[in-house]
C-alpha cells in the first residue's frame, strides 16, 4: 500500500510502499477513504509538538471502512463505515477518563502524531475509538468533522453555549466555516471576523448575520454594538492580531475560546469587572464526537471541500500553509 510519511521535523512528505498493517488485540484495520488535512498536520511537520514519534504518517481526520478486525473486537465488523479522530486511545482509568473526558487524559496516544494516521491507504485504529458514521455523511464530508467539526462543537459546548447566544468566529478558513455552521445549527447568532473582504458572501451563505472586516473596521466596537458584544468568541485563525482585535468585543459574562493557541493580550481589570473567561479547548472526547456527527447529519452540515489524491498530499499541505483556503482540504483515495 501507499503511505505518505514525515521522517522528522521540517522534512518534506515522502511516499513509500509499505506492507498493510495487521490489527492487534482490540484494533481494527481501516481502508482509508478520505483524510482531512488539519493545521495540526502542519504543526507536526514544523516540529511544534515535542511528543511526535517520527517517522510518522500524519493525518487525524479519517473516514473509511473497516477491512478486518483484530482479536477481541466484537463491536465493529468488516464493511462498517467509521470515522477516526485525533485521539487514538486514552488510559481508561484516570479521573478524566472516568468522567468521559478522555481527551484530557494525560496518557493519550494520538493519531498522526504518536500512531500512524490517515495519509495512507490502510491504517490501524482502536475499535473503541472508531465511531460508526451516519449513513447520510459521505467519506469526504465526514473526514473534516473528526477534528475540525469536533473541535468547534466541543469548544462551543465547554464555553457554555446556549441557543440564542451571539457567537463571533474569528477567521473563515476550514475550521471557521464549520464553526459558523455548528453555531447556527445549535441555535446561535453568528458574526464572522475576517481580514479577507471576499469572504463576506460565503459567511452570509452559511448564516452569519454580521461580517466584520479587520482591515477597515474596529472589531471590538462593532461587536460591542451588537447587543452588548459576543457571548462566545471562537478564535479559529492562528493570528494574534485578529485575536487582540476581537477580545474587546466580548460581552459581560462572555467566554473567549482559543481553538488556535495564540498569546492573546487581555485587559485583566476589564476581565474581572465584566466576569469574563479566557479558555483554551483541544479537540473533544467521544461523547462530543457522537454529538458532532449527529448534529451534522440532522442539520445537513457539510464542510466546504477541496480534494486532492493521496499522491498530491504534499501539495495539499503546502496549499493549507500558503493559500489560507476558504474550505477544508481533504485527501481522498482512488
Ligand atoms: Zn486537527
Ligand atoms: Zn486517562
Amino acid at each position: 500500500m501507499r503511505a505518505a510519511i514525515l521522517r522528522g521535523p521540517k522534512n518534506k512528505l515522502e511516499f513509500e510502499d509499505r506492507a498493510v498493517p495487521v490489527p492487534g488485540h482490540g484494533e481494527v484495520l481501516i481502508r482509508v477513504r478520505a483524510c482531512g488535512i488539519c493545521h495540526g498536520d502542519l504543526m507536526v511537520q514544523n516540529g511544534d509538538f515535542p511528543f511526535v514519534r517520527f517517522p510518522i504518517v500524519p493525518g487525524h481526520e479519517i473516514a473509511g471502512v473497516v477491512e478486518s478486525v483484530g482479536a477481541g473486537v466484537d463491536s465493529l465488523r468488516p464493511g462498517t463505515r467509521v470515522g477516526v479522530p485525533w485521539l487514538f486511545s486514552a488510559c481508561g482509568r484516570c479521573k478524566q477518563c472516568f468522567l468521559g473526558d478522555e481527551i484530557l487524559c494525560s496518557a493519550g496516544q494520538y493519531v498522526g502524531m504518536t500512531r500512524d494516521g490517515g495519509y495512507q491507504e490502510f491504517m490501524v485504529a482502536r475499535a473503541d475509538y472508531a465511531l460508526p458514521l451516519p449513513d447520510s455523511l459521505g467519506f469526504a464530508d465526514a473526514a473534516p468533522l473528526m477534528c475540525a467539526g469536533l473541535t468547534v462543537y466541543s469548544g462551543l459546548s465547554h464555553a457554555g453555549f446556549k441557543p440564542g447566544d451571539k457567537v463571533a468566529v474569528v477567521g473563515l478558513g476550514g475550521l471557521g466555516n464549520l464553526a459558523v455552521s455548528f453555531a447556527r445549527a445549535m441555535g446561535g447568532r453568528v458574526a464572522v471576523i475576517s481580514s479577507t473582504l471576499g469572504k463576506e458572501a460565503g459567511a452570509r451563505e452559511l448564516g452569519a448575520e454580521k461580517f466584520i472586516h479587520t482591515g477597515t473596521e474596529s472589531v471590538g466596537e462593532v461587536l460591542r454594538a451588537w447587543d452588548g458584544g459576543a457571548d462566545i468568541i471562537l478564535q479559529v485563525a492562528p493570528s494574534l492580531e485578529s485575536a487582540n482585535a476581537a477580545v474587546p468585543g466580548l460581552a459581560p459574562d462572555g467566554t473567549f475560546v482559543l481553538l488556535a493557541p495564540v498569546p492573546v493580550e487581555v485587559d485583566y481589570v476589564a476581565l474581572c469587572l465584566r466576569r469574563q473567561r479566557l479558555m483554551g479547548s483541544p479537540s473533544g472526547s467521544r461523547k462530543e464526537l457522537r454529538a458532532t456527527l449527529d448534529l451534522a447529519a440532522a442539520h445537513g452540515i457539510r464542510p466546504r471541500l477541496k480534494c486532492f489524491p493521496l499522491g498530491r498530499a504534499d501539495e495539499a499541505l503546502a496549499e493549507l500553509e500558503g493559500a489560507h483556503p476558504a474550505g477544508r482540504i481533504v485527501v481522498v483515495m482512488d
